[in-house]
């Protein structure tokens, strides 16, 4: 039922997947061209491009890193603020110095004029002018002491300014790093979406599944099956079927269940579950909604019935939840009627 048009971008699609990647899925001459088609487009759904791969790796690699350089920033902005406090200090302490070095040369500067006071006035005090040198002595190293001092929070306010900029210049390499590393991490989140074309051949597959169940009805043999996991299915669902039971399997839902059955098993079946008749009573009139035989996807080993946990699953299984959730990556749609009945049209 597909149109010339989509049929040409299938064809195309197919095309260019198979020059990318090199690795067509082994065929069977038997299995009907259409099922080899949308085996091909669920296989190159499901297998990401070696340029996806590089990207992904890429990107794995660079979130590790932007861990380790935000811890950087982080480092970074607190050597920043602790030599911003000790800049903050050393001006303080360098200023108070200075304030009190002048202190004590405005008091020299005093005790020399008293000095020179003293020894000038007439009658001259011996113990006066004695007791104004013992200033001027005690101003001297006083204002030497301070000399000292300042010169010392001088030489520790040039280290702190020091640091404060060799912290300042870290803290914007390591910003900057942390930056442009988070652009790069943009740039591939984007790229990665752009190469992702799973969705793109899930839907060219389903596309055409309508198409796969006509061609495999009319040239079906019980040899176009295989066994997945002990359940029989047609050999174009296999690599997808396989592959949905084991990424099940690494979420913590083991599924199995019934794929295949002949026609006389269809029958059987129809008698079982309480239809009216075998052959034309709809299957929604039987005790279990069972096909019609010749009908049921069953027959072409293009439909399962899913079971978990020892038990056909309902709706209220995380097995079926899990399914709703992810079986349509792999191709596969459920029949709303059935929980347990997935196929590739849903049919
Ligand atoms: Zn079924």
């Amino acid at each position: 039922m597909t149109t010339p048009r989509i049929r040409f971008l299938l064809v195309a699609a197919l095309a260019a997947v198979l020059t990318i990647t090199g690795t067509p899925i082994p065929t069977s001459a038997a299995v009907p061209q259409v099922a080899q088609q949308w085996a091909s487009l669920m296989h190159h759904s499901l297998t990401p491009s070696a340029a996806y791969v590089r990207v992904r790796t890429t990107l794995a690699a660079q979130r590790a890193s932007l861990r380790t350089q935000s811890a950087r920033v982080s480092k970074g902005r607190e050597a920043h603020t602790a030599a911003q406090a000790e800049l903050t200090t050393a001006v303080a302490a360098d200023a108070a110095a200075r304030t009190s070095y002048a202190v004590a040369r405005e008091g020299l500067t005093s005790a020399r004029n008293r000095l020179t006071l003293v020894s000038q006035q007439r009658p001259r005090s011996g113990v006066v002018v004695a007791g104004a040198k013992g200033a001027v002595t005690a101003a001297v190293q006083s204002a030497s002491t301070r000399s000292v001092q300042a010169r010392k929070t001088a030489v520790a306010l040039k280290a702190a300014q020091s640091s404060a900029r060799t912290a300042t210049v870290t803290l914007d390499r390591v910003v900057a790093a942390y930056q442009r590393l988070t652009t790069a991490i943009r740039t591939n989140q984007q790229r990665l979406i752009a190469l992702d074309k799973s969705a793109e051949f899930a839907g060219q597959a389903a596309a055409i599944s309508r198409d796969v169940v006509t061609d495999v009805r009319t040239r079906f043999t019980v040899a176009d099956t295989t066994t997945v996991n002990g359940i029989t299915v047609h050999k174009s669902v296999a690599f997808t079927f396989r592959r949905m039971l084991a990424d099940a399997k690494a979420d913590g839902i083991v599924l199995s269940g019934g794929g295949f059955r002949t026609k006389q098993q269809q029958i059987k079946l129809r008698k079982v579950n309480g239809c009216p008749d075998v052959w034309t009573a709809p299957a929604s009139s039987c005790r279990v909604p069972t096909a019609i035989p010749g009908r049921s996807l069953h027959e072409l080993g293009l439909a399962i019935d899913i079971s978990s946990e020892g038990r056909t699953i309902g709706r209220d299984s995380a097995a079926f939840r899990w399914l709703a959730a992810n079986a349509g990556r792999y191709g596969f749609v459920n029949l709303p009627s059935e929980a347990w009945h997935w196929s590739i049209t849903g049919g």
